[in-house]
This record gives C-alpha cells, structure tokens and sequence, in this order.
C-alpha cells in the first residue's frame, strides 16, 4: 500500500473503502483490550487485587472502584464481543473505531475475523499508549523509528500482522507529559503527515493538557482538523478552556458516553459528568458554530461496560444518547453531522 493508494478511501481491517459506505460510527472502541497495569498481569497480585470473575453480583462494586478486579480490564472473549457488536448492529450502529494500541493488547487477527463474521465495519488504530503501558522496545526508539513504525503500521501491517491500521491513536499522554509519550507523538505526528492518516490522541487528566497537545501538534506542521483530542468530558469542566480548545479547530470527543457513575476510577479527583450533562456541553460546542468538531464514543475498555456483565454496551449511543439528543434540541441531521459525516471525514485518507 501507498499513501496514494489511501488518498480518499478509508482504510478497514478488511480493506480500502468508499467513504460513503460507513454510516453511523462510534471513533473510540475498545473490541478487545487488557488494561490491566502491566504489574497487575500475573498471578502474584497485591492486597485488594482480585482476579475474581465479573459478574452481576461485582460489577457495580469493580465499577464504583471498590477493590480492583482484573478481569474487569481485560475484554477478550470472541463470542462476547460479537454478540454485543451484533446489537449494536441491531440499534443502528455500522462502522467501529478499535483504538487498542500499543501496550493494550491489540488484536489485529481478531478485529479482521469479527469484520469478516458480522455487518459491521471495523477499523484499527495504531501507535502506543501512555508510558506505563509501553512495551519496553519503544524505550529506545528513535522519532525517526518510531514514525517508521506508524507509517508501516498503515502501509504494511501491524503488530506482526499483515492488518492494516486505518487511523493513528489513541496515543497516549500523561500530565506530566513525559519524554519518551513526547517522542512517540512526534512519530506519530510524522506518519500522519507521511500518510494521511487522522490522529487520535488520549490527553492526560489537567484541563489544560489537550491545549498543550495541540499548540504542539500544530508547531510540528500537524492539521489541527486532522487531531482528535479524546476523553474531554473527564477533562475540561470550564467553558473557557474548551472554547479555547475548539478554537484551534481540532476534534473536540466526548467518549465515554455510557459511563454514569460519577466515580473515576483512574483519577479519584474527577466527578465524571452524566450523559445528560455530556449532552449539555455538546450543546454549548453547536450553539457556538463547532458542530463539524464534534465526536461522540463510548471508550469500551472494561467488561462492567458490556450488556453481558451489567453494562451499556456498544448499542448505547444509538438506542438511547441519539433519542436523548433529539429530546434535547438536537435536529435529525445535526446528529447526522457527529455520527456519520464527522467520522466518515476524519477517517478518509487525506
Ligand atoms: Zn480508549
């Protein structure tokens, strides 16, 4: 493959395909995914770790962080995913973001067999997630090597896998942005220049932090209408900060739609908002003319999440946020615009 061959297509796990073809699309899942810090990956487990099962009678509990339990973060049973994938198809959804990168047990074969077993179309990101979680090769890797391994990432293959990769992220940062997450997004910035490719980029947990990413992004030559900055309704809570941020003309995602417990588990400091105030803020974006910045997802990556361990799943957005939309002074086409139009442009190879 190259980067000409991509020009105006978008790029699936099974293949190039017309744009047209995606329809409503969720641009931050997690199909199959073990988040589990890599320290909590054996059997030797610290005091108030559990590798008890998930099930109806834990879920709330692993959900509200009372204890952490392993197998919580960890989604790799095939025929569950595929059933829940299967109602997502049912409620409407037709295209599936999987941003499992680099230090999240990404599962390339798994997504290409799932896309070939169901309606949906899916596509893989790739690149490296936040330090802690990074696979020690990328240590010592150059920019220079690391945006090789972007770029072949999409060209060729991933994660020794001839799947090709169809968007770069979720790439992860941390507040304190650390050095080697720096050099990994100065690849990732080179290969989506290189390639055409959208990127995706997991802030860390200051207000102020998707800004910083962006100023940086932009003074690297990357286009800001090409930068989606996730996670924004655990991140910024004051209405000037996001302005400010819209105002770069990046992609602006509230992702963990679904999640309605106002605990945090990965920052206890965080009140996470509700889907009826995510939609209050999606609202003040389209009132100020960001209509075309918005995304919306559900960031999938705990099993408590999936329909079959007491969760949400993947049909949320469309069953029950598009009606929640509707009733709150959204039109059918600006919908249109976040799930469909939005995704398809940021998808297609430029
Ligand atoms: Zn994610």
């Amino acid at each position: 493959m190259t980067p000409e061959d991509l020009k105006g297509k978008v790029q699936t796990v099974t293949g190039l395909v017309d744009p047209a073809t995606l329809g409503p699309t969720l641009m931050h899942e997690h199909l199959f995914i073990d988040l589990n810090p890599p320290a909590f990956r054996c059997s030797d487990l610290p005091e108030g770790v559990s590798d008890a099962a998930i099930d109806l009678c834990n879920c709330f509990r692993a959900a509200y962080g009372q204890g952490h339990f392993t197998d919580n973060y960890r989604i790799d049973d095939f025929a569950v995913v595929k059933a829940e994938i299967e109602e997502m198809y049912r409620a409407g959804g037709r295209t599936v973001v999987d941003l499992t990168v680099g230090g999240l047990g990404p599962r390339p074969l798994l997504l290409r067999r799932m896309a070939e077993e169901t309606q949906v179309a899916l596509v893989m990101g790739c690149g490296h997630y936040v330090e802690e979680y990074q696979l020690a090769e990328t240590a010592g890797m150059t920019v220079d090597q690391l945006a090789a391994q972007i770029t072949g990432q999409i060209l060729d293959g991933a994660w020794g896998t001839d799947v090709r990769a169809g968007i770069i992220g979720e790439i992860g940062c941390q507040s304190p942005w650390t050095d080697r997450e720096k050099r990994v997004m100065d690849g990732a910035v080179e290969a989506m220049k290189a390639t055409g490719a959208a990127l995706n980029v997991h802030p860390g947990r200051e207000a102020t932090q998707p800004q910083e990413v962006a100023d940086y992004v932009r003074a690297r030559g990357g286009r800001m209408e090409r930068l989606i900055l996730s996670h924004i309704d655990r991140t910024i809570f004051d209405e000037d900060i996001l302005f400010r941020l819209a105002d770069t003309g990046c992609m602006i995602e509230y992702d963990l739609f679904g999640w309605e417990t106002s605990y945090y588990w990965p920052n206890p400091g965080i009140d996470l908002p509700n889907d009826a105030v995510r939609v209050q803020w999606l609202r003040k974006l389209v009132e100020r003319g960001h209509l075309d910045q918005i995304l919306i997802s559900h960031d999938i990556c705990t099993k408590g999440r999936l329909e079959r361990f007491g969760g949400h799943g993947f049909q949320h957005i469309f069953a029950n946020v598009v009606p929640l939309l509707l009733r709150r002074d959204f039109d059918q086409a600006e919908v249109d615009r976040i799930l469909v139009a939005n995704p398809a442009r940021l998808l297609t190879f430029h």
